[in-house]
């Protein structure tokens, strides 16, 4: 049983079993993506974490691959952001950003704008990803609606992208599985076909494919109608459609065509941002491209509460202080934006990536974690793929040739669900996507560590690919 770092009275179970907890859950607690159907699943109880690892209800210690959902980048126990939250939270636990600030937010406000492209200086702050992005769609809708350019409303996104679940950020969401039984605005977005070079012909190279995506775009503007479309939405990797590395210099051209048809360009980095390519943003200091606008969140507190940001530029806030002559709001905001609790989360968060040099880390063991992920996908005939960048990667099965598209389906389910509980009985958390294992482990993972886990990732797709290919 792992010795606990928390007392007693931060436990709220007061001796209820744990197969009570877990029924009262399965029956109440309606998780994301939750099944509505009678086979609802009941899911396990992660009571602790400490560095990179998780520990379950019978005190079983897992090493957590996802990290949190791509979140917890400075690993669990952290006492300092713990603290300064806590201390918070007794000083002053709220105010209203509306009508008042507070210490936390505006440092906070500074410290990110030193950290974005040097014209990305205005923040914006909500609670999560899905409310930066949404932020992100409202701001640009207004935008040009004070330029009195009202038709520029549609966004132009990519398929197997993933940019949240509120009812803006979904309809530019991708993901159509995601979306068969959910409404969505299916006026407001043109979606790209899929940009991974994994899926190329097999006689076409992969510059050739990039010059085709960037037509993809263009085309896609012209069609519309350049003075339809307001924005461009872009993961600079697409993360949740399964680590998908766009070809070399495609973001770069993606700019050059939006800016040609005044096509404003927002940079999902909820993902890359905050240190997972080693960078504290990946758009400029990784792809070479200043945004217009930058959006975040999960790694900006490391997972520990709640925040999103919203980073717009100095030129665009200059383009609509010139055309307006009386005061004009935009009008959009959250009870918790700029929450003081959350903001000093992100400062010490921030605090701890400079004096731990977590950046410097994760540069140097990233040939190591790609360099096992890599051998990986060349030893076993059921990986189609392997993919990664930073310490984010992907192993992509391959299994379900000459099936039918539903077969395939249930084959790729298969696949997931067999790598997932031959990791997690030896110790691993991964998380599958349909046939996909994604990983982004805690930053602060050692090179040892990347061993250990790879390891049983080795064990595990070895009785895989013996069970499924006997
Ligand atoms: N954007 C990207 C790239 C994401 O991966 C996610 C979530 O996984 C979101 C936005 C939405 O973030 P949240 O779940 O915090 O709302």
């Amino acid at each position: 049983m792992v010795e606990s770092t928390v007392g007693q009275d931060n436990i709220y179970n007061n001796g209820i079993d744990t197969a009570q907890l877990k029924e009262w859950d399965k029956e109440h607690f309606m998780h994301p993506w939750a099944d509505v159907s009678t086979n609802r699943a009941k899911f396990g109880i992660i009571t602790e974490g400490k560095g990179i690892y998780l520990y379950d209800d019978t005190g079983k210690k897992y090493i957590d691959g996802p990290g949190g959902m791509w979140c917890v980048n400075l690993g669990y126990g952290r006492k300092e952001i713990a603290s300064a939250v806590s201390n918070q939270l007794l000083k002053l636990p709220y105010t209203s950003p509306w009508t008042s600030t507070t210490e936390p937010a505006s440092i906070l406000a500074k410290r990110i704008s030193e950290k974005t492209p040097d014209n990305l200086n205005q923040v914006f702050f909500s609670t999560c990803g899905s409310t930066a992005i949404d932020t992100a769609i409202r701001f640009v809708h207004f935008f040009f609606n004070v330029l009195g350019r009202k038709n520029k409303k549609i966004v132009i996104a990519r398929e197997k992208g993933y940019h949240g679940s509120t009812y803006l950020s979904a309809s530019v969401s991708g993901k159509e599985r995601d979306k068969r039984d959910l409404d969505t605005d299916k006026t407001l977005v043109r979606f790209l076909p899929d940009i991974n070079p994994y899926n190329r012909p097999l006689n076409m190279g992969e510059e050739e494919w990039c010059d085709q995506k960037i037509n993809d775009l263009e085309t896609s503007i012209i069609e519309t109608g350049p003075e339809n479309v307001a924005a461009f939405i872009a993961e600079p990797i697409l993360a949740s459609g399964g680590v998908i590395i766009p070809p070399a210099g495609y973001h770069r051209k993606t700019l050059e065509i939006c800016r040609k048809y005044d096509v404003l360009y927002i940079s999902d980095e909820v993902v890359t941002g905050f240190g997972r390519l080693g960078h504290w943003f990946s758009s400029e200091e990784v792809f070479g491209i200043k945004p217009d606008i930058i959006t975040c969140a999960k790694g900006l507190t490391s997972g520990y509460i709640p925040m999103g940001a919203t980073i717009i530029s100095d030129s665009l806030i200059d383009r609509l202080a010139d055309q307006c002559k009386e005061s004009t709001l935009f009008s959009n905001g959250f009870t918790y934006s700029g929450h003081p609790a959350a903001a000093v989360a992100a400062l010490k968060t921030m605090d701890l990536i400079e004096d731990e040099k977590i950046l410097e880390h994760v540069r140097q063991i990233t040939p190591h974690f790609q360099s096992r992920l890599h051998t990986l996908g060349e030893k076993y005939e059921i990986v189609g793929d392997a993919r990664g960048i930073g310490l984010l990667g992907c192993l992509e099965g391959n299994i379900s040739a000459g099936l039918t598209a539903s077969e395939t389906l249930s084959i790729d389910y298969k696949f997931g669900e067999l790598i997932d509980s031959a990791c997690e009985k030896r110790g691993l958390l991964v998380r599958p996507i349909i046939n996909m294992c994604v990983f982004s482990p805690p930053l602060i993972i050692t090179e040892n560590q990347i061993d250990k886990m790879f390891d049983i990732l080795d064990d595990s797709l070895n009785e895989v690919q013996n069970n499924l290919l006997k």
